[in-house]
């Protein structure tokens, strides 16, 4: 994690989008050190937090992610976030067939009633590291259907236009937009793709600007940032980058030949955020 980031979220807080209005100024994060920097985290003017969490056995969340804290360090970083104010907050879980799908009901439950929205997001091929297979992935219909079967949903308007997530309101709860209730979302990435909505460039900590979570390369702004450009060009600049950009990775991920995925450089997902 970035040494001081509450200093870097103050920086981004006082910035303002050229009609005066504040940034929507969000945190993804895998919620490990959530606890101790939340109300610094509010403090310095961040909004909200989506906290990654693949379920919630410590076996099986070690099975999905390459890390050594336990899970209860990241429910604590949520129950903080709550706290201080962070919300509302989301918690996205992955979801890889025969791997952690017997977490989805559990997740549910655990979230039920907490106002925190719970994605679940089809397991993508995303960098190249990750050893994906077409047989590993749930599809969000699935796990639809597993929820329905256990806790009756409604579905629900999507919230803004870009919106990756479709919406589902729990049936039992007071009205359909009872938010103390929870949410669920299904991000159908791989079966349902939504490359013609997609409105997420990626900025790379070393100022490279990626228009794909699936890009092989990236636009090189931090060389015209340090050219002197001022606002007006460096604006001109990202517009005419995004105007002319054909990303569409997942929509065509479909028609390539079984390993041809694979086999394509792509940037980490660790490297550019989620
Ligand atoms: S594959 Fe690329 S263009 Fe399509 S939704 Fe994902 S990030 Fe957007």
């Amino acid at each position: 994690m970035r040494q001081n980031i509450e200093v870097l979220v103050e920086k981004l807080a006082a910035l303002r989008t050229t009609d005066g209005s504040p940034l929507d100024l969000t945190l993804t994060t895998n919620g490990a050190l959530l606890a101790r920097k939340a109300r610094a985290l509010k403090a310095a003017g961040l909004h909200r937090v989506t906290v990654s969490l693949d379920g919630l056995d410590d076996s099986v969340f070690r099975a999905m992610n390459d890390v050594d804290f336990p899970v209860a360090d990241v429910l604590d970083g949520i129950h903080a976030a709550q706290e201080a104010g962070l919300g509302p907050i989301k918690v996205n879980m992955v979801v890889k067939r025969g791997t952690n799908d017997q977490e989805i009901i559990p997740m549910a439950r655990h979230f039920k009633g907490s106002g925190i929205v719970l994605r679940f997001i089809e397991y993508m091929d995303v960098g190249a590291t990750n050893g994906w297979r077409m047989d590993d992935v749930m599809p969000s219909a699935e796990v639809i259907q597993r929820l329905q079967a256990e806790l009756p949903l409604v579905a629900l308007e999507p919230s803004s236009p870009g919106e990756t997530a479709q919406r589902w309101g729990y049936a039992d709860a007071t009205g359909a937009h009872d938010q103390s209730a929870g949410e669920i979302g299904v991000i159908s990435s791989v079966t349902q793709a939504f490359c013609s909505d997609c409105n997420r460039a990626r900025l790379s900590t070393e100022g490279q600007l990626y228009l794909c979570l699936f890009a092989s390369q990236g636009y090189d702004l931090r060389s015209l940032i340090r050219s002197q450009s001022n606002d007006d060009q460096l604006a001109s600049a990202i517009a005419q980058i995004w105007h002319t950009r054909s990303d569409r990775y997942s929509e065509l991920r479909s028609a390539l030949p079984p390993d041809t995925g694979s086999a394509i450089r792509r940037v980490e997902m660790s490297y550019i955020g989620g």
